[in-house]
C-alpha cells in the first residue's frame, strides 16, 4: 500500500466515490466524487494534535464499535494518505451548529478547512477493476446464537480487534461484559464525583461535615437555610450511588481476561437459510486467532466447533495440526444448536458431537462466531452504475473460464468482490486483473476510438 501511494504512475484517490460511468472498453468516462475531509491533506502532517483536543467522541467503526474515536480522526493508523478527516455529522461545529473549532486552534499546520467542499473529478480510463471486497454477515439474524443478547458472543472481526495491540484493549482479551461494566463504573463514578464536589462546597460553606449536618437536620435542629434541603438530597444521592458502585467495583476488580474460548464455524455460511456457499477463509482464521490468543497467554484453551475444518491450501493442514498440538486447540465436530448464558455472563455452548453422538454443553469465557463473507453493502448500486451483472449470491458475476471478467467488456473484478477468498488469492487475482486491464488498454482503445487495427 505504501509503495502504491508513492508510485509515480499510481494516482491514489481515497475517500472518493464513483458516481457515473459512461463510454465503453478502452474509453470509459468516470465521474468521481472526492468527498470533503475538512482537512487539507497537503498540509496535514498527521501529528494528531487535533485528535487529542477534540471534545466529541463516538463509537469507533474501525474497532467494530468496541472503542471510541473523536469527531476528527484517522480511520486507521496505517492509512494512506496519512491524513485526518472530520466526521461532519458528529462534529459540534459542522454538524450541530455549535461553536467549537478547537481542532483549528491547535493545528500548527493550519490544515483544518471548515469551508472545504466535495469536488467532482472527471477521469478518462481504458479499463476498470472492481476491488470493493466484502462485508461480514450479521449474525443477529440467527436467534439461537444470541449475538445481540449475550455480550460475550462476538464476531471474529470483533475478536481480531480485541486481540490487536492497536485495538480498543491494546491486545488484552477483556470481555465485552467487562468493558461494559468498566464503562458503567466510569459513568457512575463521574456522577458521584460531581455530587461529592457539591457536598464538599456545602461542607466548606457551613463549616461542618455532612454526617454532623444530617444528624442535626434529621433531629430538626439544623436551623433555617436555603441550602439545607439540597444538602440532604445530595447526601442521600451520594449514599445511594456508593451502594450501587461498591459491588460493581468489586466485580470489576475480580474480572479476568478471557482464557477459555469457543469458535463457532460456518455462521451464516453453508446454511440453507442464509448462504449456501462456504466462505473459504474462516476455518483458517479461527485457527490463526486461537493460536494468537495462546501466544498472548499460554493458559488459553480453544474449542473450534465445525462440521469439518476446511484446511485447503499448501501447509494449511499442518498449521491446523500444529494448533492442536502446541496451542491448546480442540477441534469438535458438530453443529452448535444454541448459546445461552450463566449468571456470570459466561456463554454456554449446546451442541451435538457428531463423533461421540452425544448432546453436550460447555461453558466458556468468550464465544467467537466465524461469520460468512457476504457481498459489500454497496455492491448492487455499484453493479447498476457499472452496468454489470451479479451472480446468484450477490457477488459480481464472472465467467468460470475468465474469472476476472465481469459481464461488461473492460470491467474486471478481483478479490472478495468476486466471491469469498483469502488474502493470497485476492492479491494474486489483483495482479491478474491489473494485467487484464493493461492488456485491454494496450490493445482495445484504437478499435474503440475508431482508429482501426
Ligand atoms: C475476521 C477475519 C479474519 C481474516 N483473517 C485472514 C487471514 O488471517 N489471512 C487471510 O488470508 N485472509 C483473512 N481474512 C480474509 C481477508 O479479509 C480477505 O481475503 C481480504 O480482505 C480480501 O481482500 P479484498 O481486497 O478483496 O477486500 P477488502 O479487504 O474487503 O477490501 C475492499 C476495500 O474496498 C473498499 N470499498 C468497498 N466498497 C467501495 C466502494 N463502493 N468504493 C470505494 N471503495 C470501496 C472497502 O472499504 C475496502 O477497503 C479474514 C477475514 C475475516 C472476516
Ligand atoms: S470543530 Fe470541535 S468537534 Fe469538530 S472536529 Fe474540531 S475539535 Fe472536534
Ligand atoms: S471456511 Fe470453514 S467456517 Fe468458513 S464457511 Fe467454509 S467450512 Fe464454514
Amino acid at each position: 500500500m505504501l509503495d502504491a501511494g508513492r508510485h509515480p504512475k499510481i494516482n491514489l484517490l481515497s475517500y472518493c466515490e464513483v458516481e457515473e460511468v459512461s463510454g465503453e472498453v478502452g474509453a470509459f468516462q468516470v465521474k468521481v466524487r472526492k468527498k470533503a475531509r475538512y482537512v487539507n491533506e497537503d498540509l496535514c502532517t498527521g501529528c494528531g494534535a487535533c485528535v487529542e483536543k477534540c471534545p466529541t467522541t463516538v463509537k469507533d467503526t474501525y474497532n467494530e464499535g468496541l472503542g471510541e474515536r473523536t469527531a476528527i480522526y484517522k480511520y486507521f493508523p496505517q492509512g494512506i494518505p496519512s491524513t485526518h478527516c472530520i466526521d461532519a455529522e458528529n462534529c459540534r461545529q459542522l454538524g450541530q451548529g455549535k461553536k467549537c473549532g478547537i481542532c483549528a486552534k491547535v493545528c500548527q499546520a493550519n490544515a483544518i478547512d471548515f469551508e472545504q467542499q466535495d469536488q467532482m473529478l472527471d477521469l478518462e480510463v481504458g479499463a476498470v477493476v472492481l476491488a470493493t471486497g466484502y462485508d461480514v454477515f450479521d449474525p443477529s439474524v440467527i436467534p439461537e446464537y444470541a449475538y445481540d443478547r449475550i455480550d460475550n458472543v462476538v464476531t471474529a472481526m470483533e475478536f481480531e480487534r480485541l486481540l490487536s495491540a492497536s485495538g480498543p484493549t491494546h491486545g488484552h482479551l477483556d470481555r465485552p461484559s467487562e468493558l461494559a461494566l468498566r464503562a458503567e463504573v466510569a459513568v457512575l463514578e463521574k456522577d458521584l464525583n460531581k455530587v461529592s464536589r457539591q457536598i464538599d462546597r456545602l461542607e466548606e460553606k457551613h463549616g461542618k461535615k455532612t454526617a454532623e449536618f444530617l444528624k442535626e437536620f434529621e433531629a430538626g435542629k439544623a436551623g433555617e437555610d436555603e441550602d439545607f434541603e439540597r444538602w440532604a438530597t445530595l447526601a442521600e444521592k451520594q449514599t445511594a450511588a456508593e451502594k450501587v458502585l461498591a459491588p460493581l467495583k468489586k466485580r470489576e476488580a475480580a474480572a479476568q481476561t478471557a482464557k477459555n474460548l469457543a469458535f463457532i464455524q460456518c455462521v451464516g455460511s453453508r446454511d440453507f437459510r442464509f448462504n449456501r456457499f462456504c466462505s473459504s477463509y474462516c476455518c483458517m482464521h479461527s485457527v490463526k486467532e486461537a493460536m494468537i490468543a495462546h501466544e498472548h497467554d499460554n493458559q488459553t484453551t480453544s474449542s473450534i466447533f465445525c462440521m469439518d475444518l476446511r484446511a485447503v491450501g499448501r501447509g494449511f493442514e499442518e498449521y491446523k495440526l500444529r494448533g492442536g498440538k502446541s496451542s491448546n486447540i480442540k477441534y469438535v465436530r458438530g453443529r452448535v444448536a444454541e448459546i445461552t448464558e450463566d449468571e456470570a455472563h459466561n456463554p454456554i455452548v449446546w451442541y451435538e458431537s457428531t463423533t461421540s453422538r452425544q448432546v453436550d454443553h460447555e461453558t466458556f469465557d468468550l464465544v467467537i462466531l466465524a461469520t460468512a463473507c457476504v457481498p459489500s453493502a454497496g455492491t448492487p448500486k455499484l453493479a447498476d452504475l457499472m452496468g454489470v451483472e451479479l451472480d446468484q449470491n450477490g457477488f459480481f458475476k464472472t465467467d468460470p473460464f475468465a474469472p476476472l471478467d465481469t459481464t461488461r467488456p473492460g470491467i474486471f473484478v478481483c478479490g472478495c468482490a468476486q466471491g469469498p477468498m483469502d488474502i493470497p488469492e485476492s492479491v494474486a487475482q489483483a495482479s491478474s486483473a491489473a494485467a487484464r486491464a493493461a492488456e485491454v488498454v494496450a490493445t482495445v482503445p484504437k478499435a474503440a476510438a475508431g482508429g482501426g487495427e
